[in-house]
This record gives C-alpha cells, sequence and structure tokens, in this order.
C-alpha cells in the first residue's frame, strides 16, 4: 500500500466516536496522510487548504469509528453449520478459498484486522500473504497457524498435535518458524469428535513450558478452556486471553466458579467468551422449526442448545460483574456463524451486561490492546494508522448501526 497511501485524504463526518472513552463529537473532519492519521479536529477549525492534490470525502450525518477488531475467526472454515470433523475433508485447496472469501466479508463489513484462531496446516499464513501481496482483498490477519493441540485433542485434524514438554516446545517453535503471529492452545477439548471439553488436555508442566516457549519469542498465547480446571490451568500457566471460559466440571455440569473468575480480574487475563456462535446454531434450528424440518434429534439440539446460550451469557454478566476484561471475538467461520456479522458477538455481549459503549470499545480499542497491536490501531488518534469504518445511523446509540456500513478504510486505502 505505498504510492496510494502517499495520497492526502480528509473524510468528513457527522459524528466522530474515536473509542478513546468520551461522547460522540459532532461535525468532524479526519486528514489521513500516508496511510495514517494525520490530524483529528472540528471540520470548523480545519483549514481546506488549495491544494488539489487533497481528496476529500464527505459523509454528511454518517458516523466515522475505528475499524472493527475481531479477535476470533476462522477463516478456513465456512460458517454454514458444518463442523470442524466435516470440513477436515475439503481439503487445502478448499479451506485457502473458503479463506478469500471470509476475508472478502469480513472487511466489507468493516473488519479491518482479524486474528485467526486455527486453520488447517500452513492455509492461514498463506491467506495472510495473498492479502499482504494485495492478490485478495482482506482485514489484517493475525494468525496462529494450527492450534497445538494433545493427540486426538481439540482441532487435532488441523496438523499440530503435541505431546510433552519436548514435543510442544518443538511444535511452538515450528508454528513461529512457519509464521505464527501468537500460539493458540486448546487447554480443554472441544466440540471435535472425541475430544473431552469437561477436562484439562495438557498437564500444568506442558502448559508451562508453551507459555514459556511463545513468550520468549514475544508471542501472545490464547488458550481454549472450557473446562474449569483448564481455566485454572491457563491462569496458573500465564495464557494471555482465556478463551470460551465455560467452567465445565467433569460430570458436564457448568458451573461459574467465583474464586477462578476473581483470579483472572486480578490477573488481568482478557476473556473471549465468543457468545453468539451458540446462538447462530439455535438459530438456525429456529428457521428450521418454523418450516416443519426439524427431525426429531435436531429438536433435543434446539432445548439443550437453548439451555446453553442462557448459561452462556449468566456466566459473561458474571464475569463482567467480576471486573474481567472481556473482550470481542466472534468465532466466526465456526458452527453456523457467517463471516460479516461481528456486531451480533458485540450485542450478544451487551445482553450479557455491557453498556453499548463497552461492546464497541470491545471490539475496537481493547481488542486492540488484548492483541498487543493497540500502539498501531484500534482508536481514532494521530499517529495511528487509518484503519476506518464509517456507518449510517450511530452505534453508540445502537449497535445494529454497525451493519449499515457506508465506507471502510484499511491503511487510508478505500477498501468498501
Ligand atoms: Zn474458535
Amino acid at each position: 500500500m505505498d504510492a496510494m497511501s502517499q495520497a492526502k485524504l480528509i473524510i468528513k463526518v457527522g459524528r466522530l466516536w474515536d473509542g478513546l472513552g468520551g461522547l460522540p463529537q459532532e461535525a468532524m473532519a479526519v486528514v489521513v496522510e500516508g496511510g495514517r492519521i494525520a490530524l483529528v479536529a472540528r471540520q470548523a477549525e480545519l483549514s481546506l487548504s488549495e491544494d488539489p492534490g487533497v481528496e476529500v470525502l464527505d459523509f454528511g450525518d454518517a458516523t466515522l469509528l475505528p475499524g472493527l477488531i475481531d479477535c476470533h475467526t476462522h477463516t478456513n472454515m465456512p460458517g454454514t453449520g458444518l463442523s470442524v470433523d466435516q470440513v477436515h475433508w475439503d481439503g487445502d485447496d478448499i479451506h485457502l478459498l473458503e479463506g478469500v472469501k471470509s476475508a472478502r466479508m469480513a472487511l466489507e463489513s468493516g473488519v479491518t484486522t482479524m486474528r485467526d484462531n486455527g486453520g488447517w496446516n500452513n492455509v492461514v499464513f498463506s491467506l495472510k500473504e495473498g492479502i499482504r501481496r494485495e492478490i485478495v482483498p482482506g482485514p489484517r490477519i493475525v494468525a496462529s497457524g494450527n492450534p497445538v493441540t494433545i493427540t486426538g485433542g481439540h482441532c487435532w485434524m488441523m496438523g499440530s498435535e503435541a505431546d510433552g514438554v519436548d514435543g510442544v516446545r518443538g511444535a511452538v517453535r515450528r508454528l513461529i518458524k512457519d509464521g505464527a503471529d501468537f500460539i493458540k492452545v486448546m487447554t480443554s477439548g472441544g466440540s471435535t469428535r472425541g475430544s473431552m471439553p469437561e477436562r484439562a488436555a495438557y498437564t500444568l508442566e506442558e502448559l508451562k513450558a508453551i507459555v514459556e516457549e511463545a513468550h520468549l519469542r514475544g508471542r501472545l498465547v490464547a488458550g481454549h478452556a472450557i473446562a474449569t480446571q483448564s481455566i485454572a490451568n491457563c491462569l496458573d500457566a500465564g495464557v494471555d486471553m482465556i478463551i470460551h471460559c465455560n467452567f465445565m466440571e467433569p460430570d458436564g455440569a457448568e458451573r461459574f466458579d467465583p474464586k477462578i473468575a476473581e483470579r483472572i480480574a486480578d490477573l488481568g487475563s482478557w476473556v473471549n467468551p465468543t457468545l453468539h456462535v451458540r446462538k447462530a446454531a439455535t438459530l438456525k434450528l429456529e428457521e428450521k422449526r418454523e418450516r416443519g424440518e426439524l427431525a426429531v434429534e435436531e429438536e433435543k439440539a434446539l432445548s439443550a442448545n437453548l439451555e446453553r446460550v442462557d448459561r452462556r451469557k449468566e456466566v459473561c454478566s458474571q464475569l463482567i460483574s467480576c471486573g474481567v476484561r472481556v473482550i470481542g471475538g466472534s468465532d466466526c467461520g465456526w458452527g453456523a456463524y457467517p463471516f460479516g456479522q461481528f456486531h451480533q458477538e458485540l450485542r450478544a455481549m451487551m445482553e450479557a451486561g455491557m453498556s453499548t459503549a463497552q461492546a464497541l470499545t470491545s471490539g475496537t480499542r481493547d481488542a486492540a490492546e488484548a492483541l498487543g497491536l493497540l500502539d498501531r490501531v484500534g482508536t481514532i488518534e494521530a499517529g495511528k494508522e487509518a484503519d476506518l469504518l464509517v456507518v449510517n445511523g450511530d452505534p453508540s446509540r445502537d449497535i445494529d448501526d454497525l451493519s449499515r456500513v457506508v465506507a471502510v478504510f484499511r491503511e487510508g486505502i478505500r477498501v468498501k
């Protein structure tokens, strides 16, 4: 993004939500130069230079906000309801093509940075490189490559089964060699057939080795953790972000543990609760029921899902009440959650107790901090990369206005 991003651009909007904690400001302008934000000012204060090389875009009454940051996606997955066990058989070529589609959908919906939390073999690294070379459009991708998982553990088929302290150290080093920006580790089982979500996967010794290897090389660690024991292990090992955080006991029941929640809050670890992904599956089943097409076993799945959606919401509100830093990450691509609907996750976090401003912050500024990118993106401030989103309406009042996308800029280049 060189020649074009050197150009100077002025974006005028009716409302600016900069992600810095204040109320939206009216009649604002942002000056973009060389792909970065050069100046943020009131339109009235801006002396429009006569320079004919300056492009002025006036979006009238629309709202400008930082590009969204989705800290949990799976670009190789179609988000159509297929399981990871099913998608596995598509092979890498199809996984990459899915990735191309996912990246475009995410970008057009206003997501300018996304973390990919696990795909097959080196496919996500290839996708990231294809976007960097401008072969295909897409957000800035922060990639883990394959999740590190025990033999037969959650997502083992993606390619990084590793066991024992030496084995996991080797896996982390290999992933970083291949291009991993962060390490994703399955600290408990999950929905992959045969894995055990109610049990911790790695021993504490193995998990500590993973975190130590990653941190030694400047990489953050995100831990998928369904089981209560695996959440505790993440805290003991120094995992930076806890994903899902279900508090599932060995008997399969989910019981919130306030002591562990307090520890999460004290340590300042991020929690990415992934609320909407279960709801998306539920909505799909409800649509099927309305059409009278629901099979008997799907009827059972629907009522189990409805219960789990409520329980997840309840756990998330308790985490928020305990002062845990809860972060926006959709898990889209997984299950029946398609790309391009990140606002659904932010809405779900509001249903769990966040204010509209908190939800927006969790999908912009806080997400940038959690990914270690706050010096570059996440807010609208001079010096930051010009990753910007323009929407109709005012998402600081109605989060659904995030879906009324007018324009998206990545590093100052208009991509929608
Ligand atoms: Zn996921």
